[in-house]
């Protein structure tokens, strides 16, 4: 293994359910991408159970959840060197924004929120690869803030997308300033 290689790795990823998110999205996750995941991770695992919808998490005025509270709770399951990633099935905001597809801390922890990645959410009919797709951009995305990257303006998974349009239009992967900046 090279030094470069070793690098890049930084510790383990442990990947989460909260309630309402199926099993068989993370299965599939790991399976397509455990290549990648391994890429930047020594190690990743899917925890089996699903995790409580945090308390006080609900703002009834918005019919949205507060996405902190999910944050910390993936923050009580980690010890330090492991990242923990949630996936929720329920639409997400943060003090200043609509809505959010996904935040993460810088070298900790991230949750992606998948209702608006599906067209259905928008009353078009679903498209199964489309979801897969956006669901596998926004957690790279995330997990790029996580392995410690600012948004980039490249042709790259780190720009910021506001949008459907603009998730769709960003590759999956790291640009080569991303990947130099992660070693
Ligand atoms: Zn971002
Ligand atoms: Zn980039």
């Amino acid at each position: 293994m090279s030094g470069r290689f070793k690098e890049l790795r930084t510790g383990t990823l442990r990947i989460f359910g909260f309630e309402g998110t199926s099993q068989e999205i993370l299965v599939r996750l790991a399976k397509e991408h455990r290549e990648r995941f391994q890429r930047h991770f020594t190690d990743f695992t899917i925890h089996p159970d699903e995790l409580a919808v945090p308390e006080g998490s609900y703002v009834r005025s918005r019919g949205q959840y507060k996405a902190y509270p999910f944050l910390e709770s993936l923050g009580h399951l980690v010890t330090s060197n492991t990242h923990a990633l949630g996936l929720v099935n329920l639409d997400l905001f943060v003090p200043d924004l609509n809505f959010i597809f996904g935040t993460a801390q810088f070298g900790g922890n991230a949750i992606v929120a998948l209702p608006r990645l599906r067209q259905s959410f928008f009353g078009l009919p679903h498209d199964d690869t489309m979801f897969f797709q956006r669901t596998v951009k926004e957690i790279f995305h995330e997990l790029g803030h996580v392995l410690g990257l600012r948004h980039c303006t490249n042709y790259c998974v780190m720009w910021f997308s506001n949008s459907l349009a603009e998730t769709d239009g960003k590759p999956d992967s790291y640009c080569q300033d991303c990947l130099r900046q992660m070693e």
